[in-house]
């Protein structure tokens, strides 16, 4: 079969592209074919057509040109990627077939266009390089926003993986194609990108890296000789960016070592149950912790604070310094909303320069940059004489750029096109040729105003007009009314229904000079854009240093912002394990619950440390807690889990550097947080929710140190009543005994209670209750001591259970309670037994069984083996055809 030429062209860059989707441009459109073609069809809606009707038809799909982002955002929602592949030269000046060449790659991972992120949220792509040898149980890992150039890498434990992609949150992956399909819960929601192996060793990674960043070695980055795993993963980023961008990579200015030990480390099911930077139900940022205590101005304030909840600090020192910053930032409340006012009016500098350095800005784009440039004076300006350090360090690295921003403003007009290609972007007076051509064209153009009146005078035919189309040029138009009157010299072009159209050899001279001036001053504009474009990226670093430090100066004063309207309260940091909250608030309920709704509590506990030197600390300190393990029971939706995550969540927001809702708190810092709260199936990942409870609790208690903190709630549930009793006792006890860290446990066991008489380290709370006429009033406030009953019967009336129902229920736990009594104590002597508590009602208990009776009336003496085994036939029946309603008597 033979095939065109350009059918030629487009295969070759369909194979180039491998399973990108290929949009092949073809004049105003991109097109897409075969089994691309069917593909879009589905997924992008497009009308599939066909191209060589005949005997071999090719499917065929396109949309318009300009359409181009609004599709690639479809492709890359599918989890597609596609390949662009470009008319390299203008057709009409082109011999024989347009050249064509694929110019960039497009997936989630490697977008750079603002119509394809969102700008509160960085977007990276990440390798993992995995198995090397030398490094056992260790992976790489390096992860870039292409998006503002960040661009990190780090060592993990090959175990804390999941951890690590729960932190970092990239919409794609880079593996090798040689390493085992990838876990559900790395890849869910990604798009996974596979690469030769050879991009993941160390020569390659050696060589791409030395290359892009100039150095001799890699000895300069600051990463170890066994993080040869993290410059694996590294160049293979470098390389896959290299194939797939196809331009300059110039803003990626360097690679940061990231050690997972300097931050607080939060496990991947922590993150998620405390709702950090996503909601549990809608896996969005409205509606967690980032949320709700994000006040930041700018998209590149709202991306940095995410990256600081990622990894809070853990060093004391270096929490204080933001602390100092915020504090004072919150007593100079007018400095704080100037500097907040002019932040409003910058834009996203990160992502414009990454277009500016990838050839991809706009003129205005560069427009923008000029008005960001010219908002840092006001910006540095409220920050000068600031005593925190760390503002005065922002400020002093606030580059003002003043002579790159003279030259974009002297250069540009106010409001810049989208695009270069019609120009008109270069103010007047800033180039003499450019002004000379505008004015050839401009005199060109009265010529033809002129030209018309002259024309209408001489043929006395008053509609003559001077047009303009691509085909014909210039023209004179006479409607056919007039057609007698048409003079000799006007030659005849094109007849339209109305009119006829004509040229003159006069016009057609005086027609070259007006395009010769306007193409020359097109393609002045663009060399003047070209120009001002690379100025900027010439000073990428001045610029990327200062977006950073704007960046902070936002978060900062967001937190500033927060901390005044909602009465947050500067933290004491410790080095010590000790929390000692005062009228704590949790942050998210504390903003959404009515104003004044949210009830505050107190906490105060200290991790069982062996140091005497530590002690001797506490025991001098004002606060003097004295136990590690606080059980809190009481009531379902009494507000305990609301009280444990609220420590945790405190204590979160302390160490990013940020206010409190409190009104006061000592926070020890915390090496790791853990949260076990509620019980989610994980079916998607075929685990059962008591599977993934306990994998989660094996974790915790593995893995938690005497400087954690640990928040668990109801334990044990997900199994039955005894079982889940004596895992819940088991690991108190362990928390207590062995690891001595600070421990939040929430539980409806009351059983477990009875551990602080045993304890020393463990304290009761509960949440109080008050019953009036009836009724039950939940106060949401914590106070010590054990709860002494359940409330279900409360809790089902407030859901809405019948009316007949819930008395029928109450009438049962009266009589429950009364054979309970009689009974005495429940029929669990080790571990937990009860001083005079009722117990907790367990499911043997309830369960006085009809059957139960007729079994405990049998006269085993007078009766025969025969008998004895008709009547357990029978109980069998009679349960299997559940004859037998369970009621107690
Ligand atoms: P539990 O864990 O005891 O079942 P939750 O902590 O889930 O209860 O709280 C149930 C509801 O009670 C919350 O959704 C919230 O509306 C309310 N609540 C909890 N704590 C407080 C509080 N301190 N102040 C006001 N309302 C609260």
């Amino acid at each position: 079969m033979s095939v065109t030429p350009m059918m030629q062209q487009y295969h070759e860059a369909k194979e180039a592209a491998g399973d990108a989707l290929l949009l092949f441009r073809m004049g105003d459109f991109y097109e897409l074919f075969f089994e691309d073609a069917k593909t879009a069809a589905r997924v992008l809606g497009l009308s599939l057509t066909s191209r060589d009707k005949g005997e071999n038809p090719v499917a065929m799909a396109g949309f318009p040109h300009h359409q181009l982002d609004s599709y690639l955002t479809k492709i890359i929602s599918a989890g597609l990627r596609a390949a662009v592949c470009e008319q390299m030269e203008d057709p009409r000046q082109a011999k024989g077939i347009v050249k064509r060449a694929i110019t960039r790659v497009v997936s989630r991972g490697t977008v750079t266009d603002d119509a394809l992120l969102n700008p509160a949220e960085s977007n990276f792509l990440l390798a993992i390089s995995r198995n090397l040898p030398k490094s056992e149980g260790k992976s790489g890992l390096a992860w870039i926003d292409i998006s503002t150039g960040r661009f990190e890498a780090a060592v993990v434990s090959t175990a804390k993986l999941d951890d690590e992609l729960a932190r970092i949150a990239p919409v794609e992956l880079l593996v090798s194609d040689d390493s085992a399909p990838l876990p559900p819960s790395w890849s869910e929601g990604r798009l996974v990108t596979r690469r030769p192996a050879w991009a993941f060793g160390s020569e390659a990674a050696q060589s791409a890296l030395t290359k892009h960043f100039g150095t001799q070695s890699l000895s300069g980055f600051g990463f170890e000789e066994d993080d040869s795993p993290a410059l694996s993963a590294a160049g293979a980023v470098l390389d896959y960016l290299t194939e797939t961008q196809k331009s300059s990579l110039d803003h990626i200015a360097s690679l940061f070592p990231y050690r997972v030990g300097n931050a607080l480390e939060i496990d991947q099911a922590t993150r998620r149950s405390l709702e950090i930077s996503q909601s549990l139900r809608e896996g969005r940022r409205e509606g967690s912790l980032l949320g709700v205590v994000d006040s930041t101005v700018t998209a590149m304030g709202a991306r940095l604070l995410g990256d600081w909840f990622g990894s809070p600090l853990t060093d004391v020192e270096r929490i204080n310094a933001r602390l100092d910053a915020v504090g004072e930032l919150v007593v100079h409340p007018a400095v704080t909303a100037e500097v907040r006012t002019e932040l409003k009016a910058i834009y996203d500098m990160q992502r414009l320069l990454a277009r500016v350095t990838t050839g991809r800005a706009t003129p205005r784009d560069l427009c923008f940059v000029a008005r960001t440039l010219s908002s840092l004076p006001k910006v540095k300006a409220k920050l000068t004489g600031r005593s925190a350090e760390r503002l005065a360090l922002l400020e002093s690295r606030i580059d003002l750029c003043a002579d790159i921003r003279g030259r974009l403003e002297a250069a540009l007009e106010d409001d810049c096109p989208l695009t270069t290609r019609d120009g008109g972007f270069i103010r007047s007076g800033f180039h003499a040729e450019l002004d000379e051509q505008r004015e050839l064209m401009r005199g060109g153009k009265r010529w033809m105003a002129e030209y018309q009146a002259r024309a209408v005078e001489e043929s006395g035919i008053p509609s003559i007009k001077v047009g303009f189309n691509k085909v014909f040029g210039y023209y004179l138009e006479v409607t056919h009314t007039h057609r007698e009157k048409v003079p000799a010299n006007f030659i005849r072009k094109q007849t339209l229904k109305n009119a006829e159209r004509f040229i003159t050899p006069e016009l057609k001279e005086h027609e070259e000079k007006v395009l010769a001036a306007e193409e020359r001053s097109q393609d002045l504009e663009y060399e003047l854009f070209v120009e001002l474009r690379e100025l900027v990226a010439s000073a990428t670093r001045r610029l990327q240093g200062t977006a950073e430090a704007l960046a902070e100066i936002d978060v900062l004063a967001s937190m500033a912002e927060l901390a005044r309207t909602r009465n947050y309260v500067r933290p004491e940091m410790s080095a010590n394990p000790v929390l000692d909250i005062e009228e704590g608030r949790h942050p998210v309920l504390d903003i959404t619950e009515p104003e004044g709704t949210f009830v505050p509590n107190d906490v105060s506990c200290k991790a069982q440390v062996a140091s005497c030197e530590e002690r001797e600390i506490a025991h001098n300190s004002k606060i003097v807690p004295r136990n590690s393990l606080l059980l809190i029971t009481g009531p379902n939706m009494a507000g305990k889990s609301t009280y444990i995550r609220q420590v945790a969540l405190i204590t979160l927001l302390a160490q990013v550097g940020s206010f409190v809702p409190a009104k006061r708190a000592t926070i020890g810092v915390a090496d790791r947080i853990f949260a076990r709260v509620g019980a989610s199936d994980d079916l998607a990942r075929g685990r059962s929710t008591f599977m993934v409870e306990m994998t989660e609790t094996a974790r915790i208690l593995n893995t938690a140190t005497e400087r954690s903190l640990v928040i668990l709630d109801e334990i044990g549930r997900g199994t039955s009543t005894y079982d889940g009793l004596s895992l819940a006792w088991a690991v108190v006890e362990y928390l207590h005994d062995r690891i001595g860290c600070r421990t939040l446990f929430a539980t409806h066991y009351h059983e477990l209670t009875d551990l602080e008489a045993t304890h020393s380290g463990v304290q009761n709370l509960n949440v109080a209750v008050q019953e009036w006429q009836g009724e039950v009033v939940f106060l949401h406030q914590i106070v010590p001591g054990a709860a002494d009953k359940s409330y279900g019967i409360h809790v089902a009336k407030l859901a809405g259970v019948p009316r007949e129902v819930n008395q029928r229920a109450e009438k049962i736990l009266a009589q429950l309670e009364t054979q309970h009594e009689q009974k005495g104590s429940g029929s669990l002597s080790d571990p937990p037994s009860r001083n005079g508590h009722p117990m907790q009602m367990t499911l043997f208990e309830t369960m006085d069984h009809p059957l139960l009776e007729t079994i405990r009336g049998v006269q085993l003496d007078s009766t025969t083996p025969l008998e004895a085994f008709q009547m357990v036939k029978e109980w069998q029946e009679q349960l299997a055809e559940k004859k037998v309603v369970s009621r107690p008597k």
